[in-house]
């Protein structure tokens, strides 16, 4: 890397720490190896976030924090990105609180935080900001007359104009990408979204299949399908954690085929479809009555938002009704847990499982379906059961995929998944394996940082457009 990498996003990670996700481990690498910087909130509420900027080294990458106050972390983060955002960008126009979100304070945080930033940047810094909180940065930075490379990726998936456009301001928003030289989606299904939004919405054009331009501005738009820590995770399968998970799942389960899925408790995941599918398979293929056992690791996420507390109630009362209706004094067909697995041992949990269910109704990548794949012994591979709506269908085109709108057809893939001859089995998972492995996380970030390195710098100085632009925005 030529210069130093300012890595920027809602949250920041101490990429030493055991617990740390691939992510952060990735972005650590880098940082690491250009003394970076990790720049955001710090998870704390505090009372004065002013001059609250916390600077604190990790080898030699220097994380820097600020805290947020109540009131702005409630708008900017449960209000607009969690209650507006999150539920538009996955298609779910009817999850959406616009009423009650307030896109100013979005605007706000972001501001606020490119003014925290600014006095950090050394000239020659690399910026990568991330996901959906942080749309405005390079907005901000801008107009404050940052004239850095900046890319931005979106770690959750891009809708179609038509649903894009429900968003008020949206053309505000969109247009705030276009501050970015390079921005990056999981897919080029999501890439294409973007580039037709440009110019249907902003009066903009396809440059060509990586450029899209617009307000007299080109960035460079590209997919890069993030993706896992495959030494990693195939290093912790090896530790005495995983290897106790395994041992005991075959131990209990011993007469039993495990199929497992573990989501956080989102309704972007498809639980309740998942649950309405395995009840189709037990009623069409009754074979499969007092052998398979569906384990739904269910970890809490966002509880205090209505629509989370909804979803949970429906997937608990479908598990209850299922096991009620189905379950024998030595046999539950579903094992639903609401709570988080350590991520030390779900290797040994999907190594002991034969299926996996995968089937969100949208995702932007979906991990836990490269993390299943990396999990398997090569010679009795599990078989892996994947929504052709999640970010990894456009890459693992050799997992069963399924609609998991479709309860009837998930049923039926669900059975040939159950009854996969081992020789398909293999020839399956060497595939999936040769690509999880390839296009690992390592892949990802080196090669979003060497395209973002790359990439043309078509607005050079900033421009007074810059800041009329959000003159006008903030008015
Ligand atoms: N995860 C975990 N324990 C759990 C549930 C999930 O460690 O109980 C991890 C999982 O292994 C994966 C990540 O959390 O690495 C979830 O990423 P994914 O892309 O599947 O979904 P997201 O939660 O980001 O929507």
């Amino acid at each position: 890397m030529a210069g130093r990498l300012v890595a920027v996003s809602n949250r920041v990670a101490d990429p030493r720490k055991l617990g740390a996700g691939g992510l952060a481990v990735a972005l650590g690498e880098l940082l690491n190896t250009s003394g970076g910087l990790w720049f955001g909130w710090n998870g704390k509420i505090t009372d004065d976030p002013s001059g609250g900027l916390h600077l604190q080294r990790a080898g030699k990458v220097t994380l820097a924090t600020i805290g947020l106050s109540r009131a702005d972390h409630d708008a900017y983060y449960l209000g607009y990105s969690n209650g507006v955002l999150w539920p538009v960008f996955h298609y779910r126009l009817d999850l959406a609180d616009f009423d009650s979100a307030d896109v100013e304070a979005y605007r706000r945080v972001n501001r606020l935080m490119a003014q925290e930033l600014l006095p950090l940047l050394r000239p020659g810094d690399i910026i990568w900001v991330h996901d959906y909180q942080m749309i405005p940065m390079a907005a901000e930075l801008r107009a404050l007359g940052c004239d850095h490379r900046i890319g931005f990726f979106l770690h959750i998936p891009l809708p179609p104009r038509t649903i894009l456009a429900a968003i008020p301001q949206h053309d505000r928003l969109m247009r705030s990408l276009m501050s970015y030289n390079l921005v990056g989606f999981q897919t080029q299904m999501d890439a294409d979204h973007f580039a037709d939004y440009v110019e249907a919405e902003s009066g903009g054009q396809r440059q060509d299949r990586d450029r899209v331009g617009a307000y007299g501005r080109t960035t460079c738009v590209r997919a890069f399908p993030i993706g896992i820590d495959v030494d990693r995770l195939q290093a912790m399968a090896r530790e005495p954690d995983s290897q106790g998970m395994a041992a005991m799942m075959r131990e209990q389960y011993s007469k039993r085929q495990v199929l497992v899925g573990v989501d956080r408790l989102d309704y972007s995941k498809g639980l309740p479809q998942r649950m309405l599918a395995f009840r189709r398979l037990l009623e069409r293929y009754p074979e499969n009555r007092q052998s398979a056992t569906l384990i739904q690791v269910a970890a809490p996420s966002r509880e205090n938002v209505e629509a989370y507390a909804d979803i949970r109630s429906q997937l608990e009362s479908l598990c209850g009704a299922l096991n009620g209706d189905f379950g024998e004094l030595d046999w539950m067909p579903v094992r639903y847990m609401r709570r988080s697995v350590a991520r030390r041992r779900l290797p040994g949990l999907f190594a002991a499982s034969r299926v996996a269910l995968v089937t969100p109704l949208r995702d932007g990548m979906n991990l836990v379906a490269k993390e299943f794949v990396a999990s398997q012994d090569p010679d009795d591979p599990g078989v892996l059961v994947l929504s052709r709506f999640a970010g990894a269908a456009e890459q693992l085109t050799d997992a069963l995929l399924v609609n998991p709108y479709d309860t009837a057809g998930t049923a039926d893939v669900i059975q040939q998944a159950l009854h996969m001859p081992l020789e398909e089995r293999r020839r399956r998972h060497a595939r999936l394996m040769a690509l999880v492995r390839e296009f690992d996380v390592h892949w990802w970030a080196r090669a979003y940082v060497a395209t973002l390195e790359a990439a043309p710098f078509p607005s050079g100085e900033p421009t007074a457009d810059d800041s009329v632009n959000n003159d006008v925005e903030r008015a």
